[in-house]
């Protein structure tokens, strides 16, 4: 049994994800690095009181303006040539695994990271809205790069989710490029025509 899961997982999963996911996680260190001496200098400002309010007026601040940018982001790296060659890499997986999403060229990882430490900076958070957020942040992106949806038809079909991603959402991109750049909702695809 051993051995037919090894297979399976080597047959999922290359040595060259392996080897571009350490990669993603190096420079995402650097990003956290760069984040933490910002901190440091008083550049970014942490709420660090707890409120139940505004954790969640942070938590839904943080989704709506990184979805935006991130949208816009990941548009422009499609339509610009120049950007595109950094791009591509993570698009050699039609049918992506969520080993896959953290194959992304160091230029992609750092202009992510350069958004996010932008917003960090530009306003104050309550460092428990930015935990749920990056929890959040990583289970929608291993969401989106399952081979198979997990949320039942039925309740994939309710308006909630009419407005929010789910795998079909990303795989969909995988395979359509020109459609679905959002990552956490369909808001921006569905304002932009560029829903699928
Ligand atoms: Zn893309
Ligand atoms: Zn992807």
């Amino acid at each position: 049994m051993l051995d037919g899961l090894l297979t399976t997982f080597k047959d999922e999963i290359t040595l060259k994800e392996i080897g571009w996911t350490c990669s993603t996680i190096f420079f995402n260190t650097l990003v956290t690095l760069a984040g933490y001496k910002l901190f440091q200098h008083g550049v970014i400002i942490f709420h660090l009181n707890f409120s139940v309010t505004e954790l969640l007026a942070d938590f839904l601040l943080l989704i709506v303006a990184m979805d935006f940018m991130m949208y816009v982001f990941h548009w422009a790296i499609h339509k610009l040539h120049a950007l595109y060659r950094y791009h591509d890499l993570h698009h050699q997986y039609n049918n992506p695994t969520a080993v896959s999403l953290f194959v992304l060229h160091p230029v992609e990882v750092l202009g992510f990271g350069g958004l996010w430490l932008c917003l960090l900076t530009a306003i104050d958070f309550s460092i428990y809205a930015i935990i749920l957020y990056l929890m959040f942040n990583v289970a929608m992106g291993i969401i989106g790069h399952l081979r198979k949806e997990f949320i039942p038809a039925s309740v994939k079909n309710h308006t909630f989710f009419q407005w929010l991603a789910n795998t079909g959402f990303h795989v969909d991109h995988h395979q359509y490029q020109q459609y679905n750049f959002g990552f956490y909702t369909k808001v921006w695809d569905r304002i932009f025509g560029t829903l699928k």
